[in-house]
């Protein structure tokens, strides 16, 4: 059954899940960033996600939700570096700070969550969409969809959500690049989609799949304790 509303337990089953989405998909994301760059965005993801399940395992399971998406921030920023390790790690903790006081992750939290996720990542970065960044991919996601997506169960507001970002890295194909190491490419980088984009899309997308079937098990700690016998 999908949920409308996650608990930050389930929070951290569905960041857990976002993680290894990622680190599975290393081999895309590094032949995205060979077209365009050096190559290395897949092996940089994947060390910063392999961090972020290390402190998602950490966690006690009293964290507040916010604290659930910010520790998987700071630990892509102190694990991954680069470009993409501030940019990333900017994405979930600046969108996770927007999250303090909740109580449960529905989809208004989302629409919450994406529009801060957007607002650092283009302060941090001064990627514009048109760029042909990660930011064509998280835009579109964040903004276009906010209205609707806050008013909507949560299943159907990620699949807008994840559609809006497969779509905004499919455009990122037609933009000639104005940022980072693709730049110099010119008109050279038409044809490719930015691989951070292509990220997005992954994070995106694997939100929307623990939505549509939540509970992987993952933590059994934070299931209910049943009294095991005498002591
Ligand atoms: P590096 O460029 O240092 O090799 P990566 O290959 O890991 O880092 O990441 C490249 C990705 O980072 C790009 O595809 C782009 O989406 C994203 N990126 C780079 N610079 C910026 C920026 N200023 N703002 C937003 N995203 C950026
Ligand atoms: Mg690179």
């Amino acid at each position: 059954m999908p949920k409308d509303t996650l608990s930050p337990a389930q929070v951290r089953e569905m960041l857990d899940l976002v993680a290894d989405r990622v680190i599975a998909a290393e081999p895309a994301l590094s032949e995205a960033d060979r077209n365009l760059g050096d190559g290395d965005h897949g092996l940089g993801m994947q060390r910063g996600f392999t961090a972020a399940k290390e402190k998602l395992a950490a966690l006690t399971g009293e964290e507040t939700i916010d604290k659930i998406f910010s520790s998987v921030g700071m630990a892509l920023i102190s694990s991954m570096g680069g470009a993409s390790g501030a940019i990333f790690g900017t994405l979930f903790r600046d969108g996770g700070k927007a999250l303090a006081g909740q109580a449960a992750f529905d989809s208004a939290a989302l629409a919450t969550f994406l529009r801060a996720a957007c607002d650092g990542v283009m302060a941090r970065g001064k990627a514009k969409p048109g760029d042909k960044t990660m930011v064509d991919a998280l835009h579109p996601a964040a903004a276009a969809k906010a209205q609707e997506v806050s008013s909507q169960p949560l299943a159907d507001a990620l699949s807008a959500v994840a559609a809006a970002a497969i779509a905004g890295k499919d455009t990122s194909s037609n933009m000639i690049a104005t940022l980072g190491r693709a730049k110099s490419l010119g008109e050279g980088s038409l044809g490719h989609p930015d691989a951070g984009a292509l990220s997005v899309t992954v994070i995106v997308g694997a939100m929307k799949d623990y939505v549509a079937a939540p509970n992987r098990g993952r933590y059994p700690s934070f299931l209910p304790r049943t009294p095991s016998g005498s002591c």
